[in-house]
């Protein structure tokens, strides 16, 4: 079993994931594991890191199968005996324009953002090994959606009490609430990115939370954050920053020196805690 450390990023074939794989690969002691559901691209990508002399490695990872996300578990506990550094990266938006039923938007968003985010911590949180980083790129369209939704739900959603279990509720009753067409009327926000987005904010709170209960002396800081507005097939030409700038807060959360003790469980953008 190899004693080096090891950081993985979902979703790191192209975009934002692609130059936070590029940032580690500068910057991260160890090995870097770029992943992505399409073994071609993934190894594409690779191969344009190395065409700028840089090193990652590959692995396939589909965060929607929990198949492919268990069999990078299995790896990684084979080979490394676990994990230093996690970046859920991999998400999807709808173009504005796109006609799909607003709906089958919503299952299709929360079932990649959200469940599959959740799945690959429920799978790869307990290999992280002490004084680890965990990193969920959500976004600052969880605040304005947060912002969207009726009292009650804000204030679930700004719980300090709040499950993972309730959680998951929550965002499966706004997929429900969608196919009956009763989403607003049930205080939720036109958006099924921006809920799926609340989603991975609220988890990650509840991730810190648990850490903090149940693996205290380990050191794991763990944060949500937004990379900002990104120059992406996400997010189209006109947006602000490129792909290196967008990875800069992602990148800073996931090289926290290990003597510091915060931030965690926050939401950042800019590496700013934002208020949630
Ligand atoms: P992008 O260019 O569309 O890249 C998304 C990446 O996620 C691609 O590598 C894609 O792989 C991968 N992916 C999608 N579904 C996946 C799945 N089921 N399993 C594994 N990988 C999957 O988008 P981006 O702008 O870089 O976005 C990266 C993250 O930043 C997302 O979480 C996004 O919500 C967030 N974000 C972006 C912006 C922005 O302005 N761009 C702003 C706020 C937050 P394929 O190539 O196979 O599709």
């Amino acid at each position: 079993m190899s004693n080096v450390p090891v950081a993985v990023v979902t979703g790191s074939n192209k975009g934002i994931g692609f130059a936070i794989v590029r940032a580690l690969c500068k910057q991260f002691p160890g090995d870097v594991y770029l992943t992505a559901r399409d073994p071609g691209r993934g190894q594409e990508a690779v191969a344009k890191l190395q065409e700028e002399g840089l090193h990652a490695l590959f692995h396939q990872l589909d965060i929607d199968d929990l198949q492919s996300i268990r069999a990078l578990c299995d790896f990684l506990k084979e080979k490394y005996g676990g994990l230093n550094v996690l970046v859920n990266n991999a998400g999807i938006a709808f173009k504005v324009r796109d006609t799909t039923p607003f709906a089958v938007q919503a299952e299709v968003t929360l079932k990649t953002n959200f469940f599959g985010t959740r799945n690959v911590c429920t799978e790869l949180l307990p290999l992280v090994k002490p004084y680890g980083k965990v990193v969920n790129v959500s976004s600052m369209v969880s605040s304005s959606a947060l912002g969207g939704c009726s009292r009650e739900l804000q204030q679930k959603f700004r719980s300090e009490t709040i499950t993972e279990d309730e959680l998951v509720e929550l965002m499966t009753k706004f997929v429900e609430d969608t196919k009956k067409s009763v989403h607003e009327k049930e205080g939720w926000p036109n958006t099924a990115y921006g809920v799926s987005k609340i989603g991975v904010t609220v988890l990650s709170r509840i991730q810190a939370r648990m850490l903090n209960e149940k693996r205290k002396g380990d050191h794991i800081l763990l944060n949500a954050c937004c990379p900002g507005w990104v120059r992406t097939d996400m997010a189209g030409p006109k947006a602000t920053k490129s792909p290196d700038e967008g990875a800069e807060t992602p990148v800073y959360l996931a090289l926290l020196p290990s003597d510091a003790d915060g931030p965690h469980g926050q939401f950042l953008s800019n590496k700013t805690v934002r208020t949630w």
